[in-house]
């Protein structure tokens, strides 16, 4: 006999009330809320003792590729924490930036791995970022370092996760922060003109670029893959995912839904393989119900042309089709 927790805890999601959901019936409403689900959010994600540091990025290496040039940076995001990430520099900068933000278990090397979307990114002229996400690449701790087939692709997110947890912080607040520095960086850049930067990335770079986007506005277009479903079915029934996927209070807090609201009126890309397990036993059923409350903000700004949602067969695998085109309409045009 066993006497297990998980449909009471279901029960239990869907009778407690989400306080920062998305409700507003005018675009001066939406903005009103996205700022408070945004002060919200960084609260709970312990953003807020987040630590600013004055380190400068610095470029350490630079090796010519066919047709960009690839560079290794070093930045610091706090005191003595260090991200390092890839710059794809294009031959003839179109004026944009795009923030392109690897999978869960990997590191920004799979960015540019054969085939490469970053690549395809740079060579239309983009200059192309590619960090390593905390605990992820280059930042892997001591237990998950190595360069074998399986550690390449493995990463140190339990134990920075529960780590944050001491903190009252949550691992997806910390990746934000650091990419919040990097936009920081971005803007002093010449090549990038009136702001023009968007992030893209699917899986655990999905979510990066959805929390992200949310809540930094400076994010004009994001894409983000196989990361957009109802938590219930997706993080609580299936409750075997990497603790980066979970925030303290959160299910009090919103759903991926009210996420996708506080990107409104900017460009959003959301992808789902139609039979991606990761979208829970309802599969696409629990995609679009998140999906309507999005498509709600966006028709409160007449903005629903800014909204793309891409079902595509496949499970959970990347879909690239169109996205090149969506970045180069809404960074470039
Ligand atoms: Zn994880």
């Amino acid at each position: 006999m066993y006497y297990e927790s998980l449909e009471a805890l279901a029960r239990k999601y869907d009778r407690t009330p989400k306080q920062y959901a998305f409700a507003a019936m005018s675009a001066e409403q939406h903005r009103l809320w996205r700022e408070k689900a945004a002060r919200r959010l960084t609260e709970i994600t312990g953003m807020e003792d987040c630590e600013r540091t004055e380190s400068a990025a610095r470029r350490v290496r630079s090796e010519q590729r066919d047709g960009y040039a690839l560079e290794s940076w070093l930045m610091a995001t706090e005191p003595d924490i260090i991200m390092p990430f890839y710059l794809l520099r294009p031959a003839c900068p179109n004026g944009a930036a795009v923030l392109a933000l690897h999978g869960h278990g990997g590191g920004k090397e799979m960015m540019i791995a054969e085939p490469s979307f970053a690549e395809e990114l740079v060579r239309e002229g983009f200059l192309v970022f590619c960090p390593d996400e905390r605990g992820s690449g280059e930042r892997r701790e001591r237990f998950e370092q190595g360069d074998s087939e399986l550690m390449r692709h493995g990463n140190s997110h339990r134990e920075l996760a529960q780590i944050a947890l001491g903190f009252g912080q949550a691992l997806i607040g910390l990746a934000v922060w650091d990419l919040m520095r990097l936009v920081d960086l971005i803007e002093t850049m010449p090549e990038v003109r009136d702001g023009r930067i968007g992030c893209v990335g699917f899986s655990g770079g999905g979510q990066q670029t959805l929390w992200l986007a949310a809540l930094d506005e400076r994010i004009r277009a994001a894409v983000t893959g196989g990361y957009f479903y109802g938590t219930k079915d997706s993080l609580l029934l299936m409750a075997n995912n990497c603790a980066c996927n979970y925030v303290p209070q959160m299910w009090k807090t919103m759903d991926m839904g009210d996420l996708g609201a506080m990107i409104a009126p900017r460009a959003l890309w959301i992808a789902n393989g139609e039979s991606d397990p990761l979208s829970g036993h309802r599969g696409l059923e629990n995609v679009y119900e998140q999906l309507e409350i999005t498509k709600k903000a966006y028709a409160l700004y007449a903005a629903e042309d800014q909204l793309v949602h891409h079902a595509y067969p496949g499970g959970h695998v990347w879909c690239g089709d169109g996205i090149l085109e969506f970045l180069l309409e809404k960074l470039t045009v």
